[in-house]
């Protein structure tokens, strides 16, 4: 079999009834030594996750990173917990709110057992540009650690996502690992508009603008796409559907920009692992507020060497009987994403699924 057909292995330990988060976690790093041995004494491991924002519940939970922790101790590894500060509203547009914001969900050195700290430094301002070459990338900008880091295991708690439709890994190495300018970059092609009949100027819109584009005119909301960068934040914040966008042209635009983000960045970084938390799924993703209805069973845990196959596995099995995170057919991104990152060699969008049935061992 040629490499190119090799089907990259995905590992799913189910939570069963009766059986702790913890327990469940637990059993799937028993069954990874293999790909946990490269974690091994002296290496600095960066653990990629989000506490997301103040009042999202759905976030993988600090004790659930200790257990990942404690493994790589034990190997002689140094882990560190680490994330991004962000372009929109709320705690974690710099390091000392972030920080604090992180401490108060419980984020602390002693409940994780290592340090977590913000890669892109207090402002956001640690920003370094990459070279690359992608249909919209010429250039990745990231916080400088990710330019130095050579183990990296990211933890994505699984959701929806008002643009994208799916989020997992790799929405959480092409947004969560890119610096604030690199944010940006990769939501400028979003440009929402008011839809004027719907609109009943509640001001959630122009509360939640990070940027003020948002202002009344003539008793309606109204967005200057001139200040407008494209977070989407007034996509949630209406109730009403009032803000339209180009469901189709933007939202792939924004999916490529995002695939191509994250080969770039995994291309920087030589041993990585995806784990995905497909536990409490709930329709947006944790950086919107008062997000914790779940929209899917608890599943499991997911995790692969490949990123996009991680995410493929998850999706699947997910959305079995119907598309879960389409929102009745409206968002396609998410198919998009999936197919674009496959052209451009971020990952396998087959795989080949084993269940773990007890720690150390795995059933296809
Ligand atoms: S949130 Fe929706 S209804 Fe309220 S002002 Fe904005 S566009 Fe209008
Ligand atoms: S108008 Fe909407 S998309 Fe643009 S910056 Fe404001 S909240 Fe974000």
């Amino acid at each position: 079999m040629k490499t190119a057909d090799v089907k990259p292995d995905v590992f799913l330990s189910r939570l069963k009834k009766g059986q702790s988060r913890r327990e469940c976690f637990a059993a799937l790093l028993g069954a990874l030594e293999k790909p946990l041995a490269d974690f091994g004494q002296g290496s600095f491991v960066g653990i990629k996750m989000t506490v997301g924002d103040e009042a999202s519940t759905g976030f993988i939970k600090p004790e659930l990173v200790r257990v990942l922790v404690e493994n790589l101790k034990s190997r002689g590894a140094k882990p560190f917990v680490f994330d991004t500060n962000v372009i929109y509203s709320g705690q974690r547009q710099n390091a000392v709110d972030h920080l604090n914001l992180a401490y108060r969900k419980g984020f602390t050195p002693d409940a994780l057992g290592c340090p977590y700290i913000i890669a892109d430094s207090v402002f956001g301002t640690d920003s370094r540009s990459v070279r690359t070459d992608f249909r919209h990338t010429k250039e990745i900008k990231v916080p400088s650690l990710i330019t130095a880091l050579d183990h990296l295991i990211v933890l994505s708690h699984v959701t929806g996502h008002v643009m994208s439709g799916f989020a997992g890994s790799v929405k959480n190495v092409a947004m969560g690992m890119a610096s604030r300018a690199g944010k940006q970059i990769q939501h400028s092609s979003l440009k929402p508009y008011i839809k004027t009949d719907n609109c009943t100027l509640c001001g959630a819109c122009i509360d939640h603008c990070p940027v003020s584009a948002i202002a009344e005119v003539s008793g309606k909301a109204y967005i200057n796409s001139r200040i407008c960068i494209g977070c989407c934040e007034c996509i949630s914040a209406c109730k009403v559907d009032a803000v339209g966008i180009n469901w189709k042209e933007d939202a792939d635009i924004f999916a490529e920009r995002m695939a191509e983000y994250a080969c770039a960045i995994l291309s920087l970084i030589r041993n990585r692992l995806f784990f995905n938390f497909a536990l409490d799924v709930t329709r947006e993703c944790d950086c919107i507020a008062g997000n914790d209805a779940s929209i899917a069973p608890d599943t499991g845990i997911f995790v692969s060497l490949d990123v996009l196959a991680a995410d493929r596995a998850c999706y699947d099995l997910l959305t079995t009987s119907r598309d879960i995170f389409s929102r009745g057919g409206k968002i396609r991104a998410h198919l998009h994403e999936f197919a674009y990152a496959e052209e451009i060699g971020l990952g396998k969008g087959s795989y080949r699924l084993i269940e773990v049935r007890k720690s150390g061992s795995g059933k296809e």
